[in-house]
């Protein structure tokens, strides 16, 4: 097992911020989650973050506008347009691969602003039997970033339906893309200690009811959760298990094994299992703590590319990569693209599409930390960006 910091860096947070002090009111979803957990008892940090992104009322995906400069975050579709154009032609040539099918499911999972799919669709006006063949699925539960990604969305003409969940989406041939989902999926922490493992909660903090503090679980996980073996870990080590991200990757593997497709996952993460906390909150580009401010900060942790592996072949589906994303864009052609984009341009113009590019493929900004992956039907040629 190899630990991981505990804080990597998101695509712009800066690490070098101090952590940001919250007002003590700025999170009205705090004090009930302190009223509840102090007459119910602790709550797993899955249960903590399903509520402090997605509760009705308070949640942060519920109430904000997460995404973009103006935002908390920004993504590689808001940062280049470059990128959504990359993806649109990695679809287009997928579709060919799969047979050009008549009829098709185009999946995008949690959508933000639908900055990515306008650019995908953008493209694809290249392959007008594409965009005909073409059923526009957006799985989305926020109802606010529904209206952002109508509004982009809806100016390309295509006929668009939303869902809750994979789940409420048709089975049939389809190609999906995720990018930037899988990260803010809840969560599991289980912790080593000296004789086993035990999950970590969420409590009310003894020296003060009003905020929120970790503990461990006085009985043992249950049989099915799997953890790494004693043998290998240490006391104190950390780690983490995201049972959504798991159920979607077995449900993708079962759909490919039935239908011809292939599902593109994009993400911050690390490709084998390991060790080490990386729950991390978010607030204005900045860290703070992740108990702070449930519903006012963005929560994510990276994802475990080894366990989306593991379930996607489950079920009789293949996978390729994951690689880090700067290898991806470039292998799809970043360099021409950024050339016809720059050519006449003013140099101030140019000067920003390549700040821009450089973001998404930088070692040191998305270009590594960032991965991609590829579940896809057996029988089907490597994709794009995957052959070496
Ligand atoms: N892909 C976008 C936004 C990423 S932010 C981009 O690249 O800009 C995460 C998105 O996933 C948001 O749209 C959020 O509302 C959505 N989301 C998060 N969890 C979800 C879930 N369980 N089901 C459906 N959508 C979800």
């Amino acid at each position: 097992m190899t630990r991981i910091p505990p804080k990597s860096n998101k695509n712009d947070a800066n690490p070098d911020t101090p952590d940001r002090v919250i007002a003590r009111d700025a999170s009205p979803l705090r004090e009930r989650l302190a009223a509840m957990i102090a007459a119910n008892g602790p709550i797993s940090i899955s249960d903590y973050m399903e509520d402090a992104l997605f509760h009705p009322q308070f949640g942060y995906y519920t109430t904000g506008q997460p995404i973009g400069a103006a935002g908390d975050f920004i993504t590689a579709p808001e940062i280049s347009q470059v990128f959504g154009e990359l993806i649109g032609l990695w679809l287009v040539q997928s579709w060919i691969d799969i047979g050009e099918p008549s009829m098709f499911n185009l999946i995008e999972l949690g959508p933000g602003r639908g900055v990515l799919m306008a650019d995908v669709l953008r493209v694809a006006r290249l392959r007008p039997k594409f965009l005909d063949a073409a059923r526009l699925w957006l799985v989305e539960t926020s109802g606010r970033l529904r209206l952002e990604q109508q509004k982009r969305i809806k100016p390309t003409g295509a006929a668009t339906q939303w869902a809750d969940s994979l789940d409420d989406v048709p089975d049939g041939p389809f190609l999906l893309i995720a990018n930037e989902f899988f990260d803010c999926l809840p969560i599991r922490q289980f912790v080593r200690t000296k004789t086993s493992w035990r999950e970590r909660m969420v409590d009310v903090d003894p020296n003060d009811t009003a905020q929120l503090a970790f503990v461990l679980h006085d009985v043992p996980p249950e049989p099915e959760v799997n953890l790494p073996s004693r043998e290998t870990t240490q006391e104190g080590e950390i780690y983490e298990v995201c049972q959504p991200s798991e159920a979607i990757a077995r449900d993708l593997s079962d759909r490919l094994a039935h239908h011809k497709g292939r599902a593109l996952i994009i993400d911050y993460g690390y490709d084998r299992d390991q060790t080490g906390e990386t729950l991390q909150a978010i607030q204005g580009h900045a860290y703070c703590s992740p108990l702070e401010a449930p519903g006012v900060s963005d929560l994510t942790a990276h994802v475990n590319f080894a366990s989306l592996i593991r379930e996607g072949f489950s079920n009789g589906a293949v996978t390729a990569g994951p690689v880090p994303q700067g290898t991806f864009l470039d292998r799809l052609g970043l360099a021409a693209r950024v050339q016809t984009l720059t050519q006449d341009k003013p140099p101030d113009v140019i000067n920003d599409i390549e700040q821009g590019v450089a973001r998404l493929v930088g070692s040191h900004q998305m270009g590594t930390l960032f991965k991609v992956l590829c579940l896809y039907s057996p029988g089907l040629s490597v994709p794009a960006g995957f052959v070496v």
